[in-house]
């Protein structure tokens, strides 16, 4: 277990061991299903607009092959390194398992802050990535897709920069496309959306009337801003949103399609009203019914757990919950409804799932059937993951990853021990 580290890593692996010791799996079963399979580190070197040469740190990796392909986004952020790339395959595995898809969890990343590269950089960089890759991926190997600080179109330059040495077009070598480019009608909306549909799912379970409730929404990029999106239009009034640059706050309720417009021309809410400027520490513990934590891993911690003001926390972000945190949420869970992030996000690797079968298929579907679709199997998730907490008396997310790592377990089980 030296290879990694760091204290994302490390929930990952403490998170781990409350599901094995639940599912009373043996000591000397454990590293098998926990250590990940591959671990890639490769150097990238680019040209600055300023004529010199810099260097980045990529990484890759595969937590397990036992059920197909590994699947997981690529992150362009500062804070990424090995121990977070590992934390965050592990967790796609447990994601993927307890949504029935046919693959194994990846997670990818650049330690860069990709705000300080010009556009020409960041195409430089991206296109390094992914040839640096071409080893160690393949549409049936390690199918990879966005993550935080990348979007569609570094996607679609990996495709063509792995297409260019193929010689030919692989759309199904990375999901989370342009739709000119081979991706799928709502992919981009598609984790967003999910967190809303589960999230609505839960309210109209509690008998929450969703005119009358309000949501706080932490992270305004690709899941939070589309959340945040989907309950204004359910007609829930979203009071707070935040991002790296600040939070906003409007008792009444903000202008959400206004505010996505807003980020989508500048790049983050900064600039959008100094009037309604907040405290963005705060937005986590605002009197509320829905808490949407869409921004990074571990914001709730055991201070912040104690201090939950909401009904129902949705997590869009990946890890956004410190075991110690849990610990709080499990003695509160009779006030407060986790949806749990390997659920409450897995539209994502859902749709991304739809668009490389529709590429490997070349038939392409309606925008109504992938939602359709992504809602039938996030629905069947939750039933599962309901049934599976009240049978064993646990805590959603014990549940949840309990069915996730069984499933993993079990086909490795079955498939055997090699040789
Ligand atoms: N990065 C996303 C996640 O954490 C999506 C992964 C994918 O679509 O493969 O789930």
């Amino acid at each position: 277990m030296t290879t990694y580290s760091g204290p994302v890593f490390d929930m990952a692996v403490q998170q781990f061991e409350v599901i094995a010791d639940h599912l009373s799996v043996p000591q000397d079963a454990r590293a098998r299903l926990l250590i990940p399979k591959r671990a890639i580190t490769v150097s990238c070197p680019i040209h600055r607009d300023d004529g010199t040469t810099a260097v980045f740190e990529g990484y890759r990796v595969q937590h397990h092959l036992t059920l197909g392909p590994t699947k997981g986004g690529t992150r362009f952020a500062a804070s990424v390194d090995l121990g977070e790339v590992a934390a965050l395959a592990i967790w796609m595995s447990w994601k993927c398992a307890l949504t029935g898809l046919p693959y194994g969890g990846a997670k990818g990343g650049i330690s860069v802050d990709p705000s300080n590269l010009s556009r020409r950089e960041l195409e430089a960089l991206s296109r390094r990535y992914m040839q640096e890759m071409i080893p160690f991926v393949g549409p049936h190997t390690d199918v990879m897709a966005p993550d935080m600080g990348t979007n569609e179109q570094v996607m679609a330059w990996f495709m063509d920069t792995y297409s260019m040495y193929q010689g030919r077009t692989v759309t199904e070598i990375v999901t989370g496309k342009p739709v000119s480019a081979g991706g799928t009608l709502g992919r981009r909306e598609a984790t967003g959306r999910g967190v809303a549909h589960l999230t609505r799912r839960v309210m109209n379970e509690q008998g929450i009337n969703l005119n009358h409730a309000t949501a706080a929404v932490q992270g305004f990029g690709n899941v939070g801003s589309i959340a945040a999106l989907e309950l204004h239009h359910m007609g829930v009034k979203v009071i707070a949103v935040s991002d790296h640059t600040g939070a906003l706050y409007c008792a009444s309720g903000l202008n959400i399609p206004e505010l996505v417009v807003h980020a989508a021309t500048h790049g983050s809410l900064s600039g959008y009203s100094s009037e309604l400027a907040f405290d963005p520490q705060e937005v986590l513990t605002l009197s509320c019914d829905v808490l949407v934590p869409a921004a990074m891993e571990r914001v709730i911690d055991a201070a912040v757990a104690t201090k939950l003001r909401c009904r129902i926390v949705a997590e869009g972000a990946n890890g956004p919950t410190t075991p110690e945190a849990d610990l709080v949420l499990t003695q509160r869970q009779n006030e407060i409804f986790l949806i749990p992030d390997i659920l409450c996000n897995s539209g994502g690797v859902v749709v991304s799932y739809f668009e490389w079968v529709q590429d490997l298929q070349q038939l392409f579907w309606e925008e109504e059937e992938v939602v359709r679709r992504e809602y039938q199997i996030l629905d069947r998730a939750f039933d599962r993951m309901v049934a599976r907490a009240s049978r064993d008396k646990v805590f959603n997310r014990t549940a949840a990853m309990a069915i996730g790592v069984e499933r993993v377990r079990g086909a490795k089980n079955t498939r055997g021990l090699f040789p």
